[in-house]
C-alpha cells in the first residue's frame, strides 16, 4: 500500500513538473527520453576488454570467476552500479515499466556484442511466479526483452517458460542453497522450436542460479544452445565476498 502512495505521489509529481531525469531528477527538454544524457551516457558506453563467457569487464580472456556459471555465455550490459542500477530500481521496484524497452534496446546495441547477438534467434524472458508479477504489474524481464526484439528483429516467445511454484528470495544462501531452492521451479510450455539459440533475459544477474535454473529447464526439454542476456552484474563485487542480491 505504502509502494502504491509513493508511486502515485510520484507520478503527480511528474504530471506537475516539466519533465526531468527520473535518475537524477535534472530538469530536460524532452519527456521521451525518460533519463538525461547525462545519466544515459555510462549505460550506453562502450566497455572495451570484455571476458568472452561473462563479459566482466578488463579481462579480455576468458576469466576466473565464471566458470562456476552454468551458461555457455552470459552477455552483460554493464556492472550493477551508478545511473544503471538506478535505473534497474526504478524498473523493478519503482513501477516505471516504461524503462524497460529502452534499457533492452541498449543491451541490444552495445557494440561489443554485436557479432554475438546475430546469432541469437529467440528471446525467452525469465518469468516471474504469477503473484510476484500481479503484485508487480508486469514482468521487468518481459519489458527488457520486449526492447531487445525491437533491435535484434528476432522473436520474442513470452510464453514458453511458465514459473511453477514461488520461491524463497536467493539472498543468503549458497550455490547448493540455491540450486536446491530453484529444483522444479520452472516449467517449459509448448514445443520448443529446433536448433535455436535462445536468449535468455533477465534484469541483473548475480550467481547466474536463476539461469542455470532456466537454462536447465530449456534443456530437458531439448533447448541446445541458450546464452543469458542481462543488464548488469555486481561485476565489481563478485569474487571473494559473496555479492548481495538486489
Ligand atoms: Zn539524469
Ligand atoms: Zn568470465
Amino acid at each position: 500500500m505504502r509502494s502504491l502512495v509513493s508511486q502515485l505521489g510520484r507520478a503527480l509529481l511528474d504530471f506537475a513538473l516539466p519533465p526531468h531525469c527520473l535518475v537524477c531528477r535534472q530538469a530536460m527538454a524532452e519527456a521521451g527520453e525518460y533519463l538525461c544524457g547525462q545519466c544515459w551516457a555510462p549505460i550506453r558506453a562502450v566497455r572495451p576488454g570484455r571476458c568472452p563467457r561473462c563479459s566482466c569487464p578488463g579481462a579480455g580472456a576468458v576469466c576466473t570467476n565464471c566458470p562456476s556459471w552454468e551458461l555457455e555465455r552470459v552477455l552483460v550490459l554493464g556492472d550493477y552500479a551508478g545511473p544503471l542500477r538506478e535505473a534497474i530500481h526504478l524498473l523493478k521496484f519503482q513501477g516505471h515499466r516504461q524503462l524497460g524497452e529502452p534499457l533492452g534496446r541498449c543491451l541490444g546495441l552495445a557494440p561489443e556484442f554485436a557479432e554475438s547477438l546475430r546469432e541469437v534467434d529467440l528471446l525467452v524472458p525469465v518469468p516471474l511466479f504469477p503473484a510476484r508479477q500481479r503484485e508487480r504489474g508486469y514482468n521487468q524481464s518481459l519489458m527488457l526483452a520486449r526492447g531487445l526484439a525491437q533491435v535484434l528483429e528476432v522473436p520474442l516467445c513470452e510464453g514458453l517458460l511458465r514459473r511453477r511454484t514461488a520461491t524463497r528470495q536467493q539472498a543468503g544462501l549458497n550455490a547448493a542453497g540455491r540450486r536446491q531452492n530453484l529444483a522444479g521451479a520452472f516449467g517449459v510450455v509448448g514445443p520448443l522450436p529446433a536448433h535455436t539459440c535462445i536468449g535468455l533475459v533477465d534484469d541483473v544477474v548475480t550467481t547466474a542460479s536463476t539461469l542455470g535454473a532456466c537454462a536447465r529447464t530449456l534443456e530437458e526439454a531439448g533447448a541446445c544452445r541458450i546464452w543469458g542476456l542481462a543488464l548488469a552484474c555486481p561485476f565489481l563485487r563478485r569474487g571473494g565476498e559473496s555479492a548481495a542480491l538486489p
